[in-house]
């Protein structure tokens, strides 16, 4: 199958053409054609399937052939959760309507509202917007949803995390009920069906990989760290292997910002991308990293959302997501659109009850590692009701608690009855900190 065969227009084509694709991703491939027909649809989509191409290509070549010959009233509306994604996919929009006299803008907050309404003055054909300043934008009465004919909501299972669902509800009151919608969702979840339901009519129903599943060609490796010397063994990780992009997760911003300042001083560049970052600040550290000026980026689950980063060979999570879906978001940022990708992640004591929790979720055992002289010595805390929402942040038990060596015996050898992944390194006995005992060169 190939774009043409899709039914695009030439001018389309063409800008595809630019972007170097030779042949439509499994999502386009799926959903590309019902979108052409007017359909409903409702997508579960990774990031880095191309599914942003899946909608905007067939919805620009709609907007080129219904286009009024005098009037640009706004007709197509992308809502997407953060203003990283935003400005994504607008770039996306951009250089497919390279060739076709489309009209697009995007809108997020944080930045002056002035430019944007300008730019809604003198006509758009298609828009990308977070919800929030949208809304602000239609109050000032600076946007018209009246003649809007295709609603996009890109990365909607995101947007319900964060708290949209009565903006998006208040921003489709404004619209015509005549209209087309499109879903795209990482998950497949009740709630997303929920949402869907109350949208979507009579949707198509477009699924490129089975629920919660993650990308093929990523490997997951665990290795089991003591919470305290999670810092060095990232180092020792990066400088070891000679990785050139890495992306790590912690769970607080505070975290991101003490690892990146970490990091630095061991001679890593590295920025933090989270909330507290200003948009400026946020677009600055991506872009960095986008054109390897850092090395790494240290990012918070919702900053890092939907981030476009292509060909990621490496993701490390700092900590374990306290969201087992967290993890299938994250590790969304390698083995991109069918490239190879690796996600480690440095698991604590602590930590072990959210990997049994991912692991249930992936339908498959991460292979576990102890590295010798970064073993956890911290103590696990005892076990508790599982449920997945809890953060494990509220740490209970201090690190040398009576009943810790029992407690970590269990733990150390289930994990160890696996094989370690790095044969070729057999440190001496650990010696405290354990630098000095590592070999070099292979990973950890
Ligand atoms: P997305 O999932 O929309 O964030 O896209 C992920 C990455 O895949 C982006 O860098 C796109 O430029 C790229 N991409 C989209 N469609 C294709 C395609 N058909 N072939 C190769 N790469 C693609």
């Amino acid at each position: 199958m190939t774009f043409k065969d899709l039914g695009l227009s030439d001018a389309i084509l063409k800008a595809v053409e630019e972007k170097g694709y030779t042949k439509p991703s499994p999502i386009q491939e799926k959903a590309i054609p019902h979108i052409l027909n007017g359909k409903d649809i409702l997508a579960s989509a990774q990031t880095g399937t191309g599914k942003t191409a899946g909608f905007t290509l067939p919805v620009l070549n709609y907007l080129v052939a219904t286009k009024h010959p005098k009037y640009r009233p706004l007709r197509a509306l992308v809502l997407t959760p953060t203003r990283e994604l935003a400005a994504q996919v607008y770039e996306n929009v951009r250089e497919y309507s390279k060739y076709v006299n489309i009209k697009s803008a995007v809108i997020f907050g944080g930045v002056n509202a002035k430019p944007q309404i300008a730019t809604l003055k003198r006509g758009v054909d298609i828009l990308v917007a977070t919800p929030g300043r949208l809304l602000d934008l239609h109050d000032q009465k600076a946007v018209s949803f009246k003649r809007i004919d295709v609603l996009i909501l890109d990365e909607a299972d995101r947007m319900l995390d964060m708290g949209f669902v009565r903006d998006i509800n208040k921003i489709m009151s404004f619209m015509p009920v005549k209209r087309q919608n499109l879903m795209f969702s990482a998950t497949f979840s009740k709630d997303i069906k929920q949402l869907a339901a109350g949208i979507l009519r009579n949707p198509v129903e477009v699924e490129t990989a089975p629920q919660n599943s993650t990308a093929k060609k990523v490997t997951h490796n665990v290795y089991q760290v003591d919470k305290g010397k999670k810092t060095e063994f990232t180092i020792k990780l990066i400088k070891d292997n000679n990785w050139k992009q890495v992306l790590i997760f912690t769970r607080t911003k505070h975290g991101a910002n003490k690892l990146t300042k970490k990091l630095i001083q061991a001679g890593i560049s590295s920025a933090a991308i989270h909330g507290n970052k200003s948009q400026g600040a946020r677009t600055k550290a991506l872009q960095n990293f986008k054109e390897n000026s850092i090395k790494v980026l240290v990012a918070t689950d919702i900053a890092a959302r939907g981030l476009d980063i292509p060909l990621l060979p490496n993701v490390i999570n700092f900590e374990l997501p306290n969201v087992p879906e967290d993890y299938v978001h994250r590790i969304g940022r390698t083995g991109r659109a069918g490239a190879a990708g690796e996600a480690i992640s440095l698991v604590c004591s602590e930590e072990t009850e959210y990997q049994n929790e991912i692991e249930k979720l992936l339908k498959q055992k991460i292979k576990t590692t102890v590295v010798k002289g970064f073993e956890p010595t911290d103590t696990a805390p005892p076990k508790r009701a599982a449920t997945s929402k809890k953060s494990f942040g509220k740490k209970k038990g201090g690190s040398n608690s009576g009943n810790s060596n029992k407690k970590r015996a269990t733990e150390t050898t289930s994990a160890q009855k696996r094989k370690p992944h790095f044969k070729e390194n057999k440190p001496k006995p650990a010696t405290g900190r354990g630098r000095s005992g590592a070999p070099k060169k292979k990973r950890y």
